[in-house]
C-alpha cells in the first residue's frame, strides 16, 4: 500500500481583534451584549467603524429562525445588513477607500468574483455569495456576524461609497430596503406614465414609494393601517388604498403595470394579481415565513407574471446611492440606542415604525 508523507503545515490562526456587538443566543432569547472577533484587514479589506445600522424585518425573521427551511439560523446570531460607518483601516491593495472616508455595506460581503453573474455585476445571483450574517465565514470559520456591532471588516469590492449630502442614520437603510426596492423597479421599467402599486408601508415599502415617485410613476399605496394614509401621501403616493376594503380594491382591477409586494407576513397575493393589467407584473420582495397560495387563473387571464427579487448587485447599489444623492432621498428613520433593539422588534411586528429603526452604534460604547 502506498503511503503519503504528510509534511507539517504552517497553520497559523488569522489575526483578529475584538468587537462589541448584540447577539441572539436562541430563537426566543432576544438580543443581548456579545463579544466577537473580526479578522484584522487582509490586503483587500476595509475595516469600518459602524456608526448606524438599520433594523430590517429580515433580521427579525432570521433571529427567530422563521426561515429555518431555507436559511436555518446559527446561534449566536449577530444580525444587521444596513451598515454605514467610517473607514479606520485599509489593506495594502485597497484603492478606493482610505481611513476617515464614509463607507457602507449591505447584505453581501463576498462572492466568488469570477462567475458570469459576478462578471455582470449581479453578485446577488452568484452561487458562492457570502451574506453579511449567518453565512459560513471563509476567513475565521463559523458564521459571519453582521452590523449590530461597533466594527466590520469587508473586502473592498463589497464596500459602497456614501454620498456626502445624505443624513447618515437615514442612509443606512438604503443598503437593504433601498436597493431591494430600487432594483426591481429598474428591472421592470418603472417610469413616467406607469401605474405602480406598493403593498405594505414598512421599511421596504416606504422606500418603494419614494423611488416610484422619483422615477415619475403614478403611485398607489396598499396598506392595512389606515393611520398611515397621510404619511403615504407625504412620501410620494398619489393614491392610498386600505387593502382590507374590497370595494376600494375593486376600483383598481386590471389597471397596474407593476406592483411591488413588500409584506412580511401571510396575505392574499391573488387580490393583487387581479389588479394587474395585461402583461403586468407583481414582484415579491417581502419574504413571509409560510408559502403563499397562488390562483393560476389570475396569471393566465391577462398573461400576468409573478416574480421575486433579491437585493441588488454592487454596481446597482452604488447607482441607487447616487440616485438618492441626486434626488435627496433617505429613509425616514427612528434612531434608537442598541439597548432598545428588543422593544424595536416587538414594534416591527405590530407595523409600528415610521418607517425604519436605525441603531446609533455609539450606544454600544457603554456596554
Ligand atoms: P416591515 O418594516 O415590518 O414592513 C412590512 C409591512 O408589511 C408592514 O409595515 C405592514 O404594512 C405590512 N404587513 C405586516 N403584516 C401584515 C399582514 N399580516 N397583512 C398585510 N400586511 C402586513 O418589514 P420590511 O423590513 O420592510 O421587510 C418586508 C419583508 O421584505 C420582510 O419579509 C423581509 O424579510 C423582506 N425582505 C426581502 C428582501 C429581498 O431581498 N427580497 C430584502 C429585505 C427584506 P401596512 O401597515 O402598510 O399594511
Ligand atoms: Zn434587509
Amino acid at each position: 500500500m502506498a503511503t503519503t508523507e504528510v509534511k507539517p503545515g504552517k497553520e497559523t490562526a488569522p489575526a483578529t481583534f475584538t468587537s462589541k456587538a448584540f447577539a441572539a443566543r436562541s430563537a426566543t432569547s432576544g438580543l443581548a451584549p456579545f463579544t466577537l472577533q473580526r479578522r484584522t484587514p487582509t490586503a483587500e479589506d476595509v475595516q469600518i467603524e459602524i456608526l448606524f445600522c438599520g433594523i430590517c424585518h429580515s433580521d427579525l425573521h432570521q433571529v427567530r429562525n422563521e426561515w429555518s427551511g431555507v436559511m436555518p439560523t446559527v446561534y449566536p446570531c449577530v444580525p444587521g445588513h444596513e451598515i454605514v460607518g467610517r473607514v479606520n483601516a485599509v489593506g495594502s491593495a485597497v484603492t478606493k477607500f482610505k481611513p476617515g472616508d464614509l463607507a457602507s455595506v449591505g447584505c453581501l460581503v463576498d462572492s466568488d468574483r469570477s462567475c458570469p453573474e459576478c462578471n455582470a455585476g449581479l453578485e446577488q445571483f452568484c452561487p458562492n455569495i457570502t451574506l453579511t450574517y449567518n453565512f459560513p465565514d471563509k476567513h475565521l470559520g463559523g458564521v459571519t456576524y453582521g452590523g449590530y456591532s461597533d466594527s466590520i471588516v469587508v473586502r473592498e469590492r463589497f464596500v459602497l461609497r456614501v454620498p456626502s449630502n445624505l443624513d447618515l442614520a437615514g442612509t443606512a437603510p438604503l443598503l437593504c430596503a433601498g436597493i431591494t426596492t430600487y432594483s426591481p423597479m429598474r428591472h421592470w421599467g418603472v417610469t413616467k406614465g406607469k401605474k405602480v402599486g406598493v403593498v405594505g408601508l414598512g421599511g421596504l415599502g416606504h422606500m418603494g414609494v419614494k423611488f416610484a415617485h422619483a422615477l415619475g410613476a403614478h403611485v398607489v399605496v396598499f396598506t392595512t393601517s389606515p393611520g398611515k394614509k397621510e404619511d403615504a401621501l407625504r412620501l410620494g403616493a398619489d393614491e392610498v388604498v386600505i387593502s382590507r376594503n374590497a370595494n376600494e380594491m375593486a376600483k383598481h382591477a386590471g389597471s397596474f403595470d407593476f406592483i411591488l409586494d413588500a409584506v412580511s407576513a401571510d396575505h392574499d397575493i391573488n387580490a393583487y394579481i387581479q389588479l394587474l393589467r395585461r402583461d403586468g407584473n407583481i414582484t415579491m420582495v417581502g419574504a413571509p415565513e409560510k408559502p403563499l397560495p397562488v390562483g393560476v387563473f389570475g396569471l393566465i387571464f391577462g398573461r400576468r407574471s409573478l416574480s421575486g427579487s433579491p437585493i441588488g448587485g454592487l454596481p446597482e447599489t452604488q447607482e441607487m446611492l447616487d440616485f438618492c444623492s441626486q434626488h435627496n432621498i433617505t429613509s425616514d428613520v427612528e434612531v434608537i440606542p442598541i439597548q432598545k433593539v428588543n422593544e424595536a422588534y416587538e414594534r416591527l411586528l405590530k407595523s409600528d415604525v415610521k418607517y425604519r429603526f436605525s441603531i446609533d452604534m455609539a450606544s454600544l460604547k457603554s456596554e
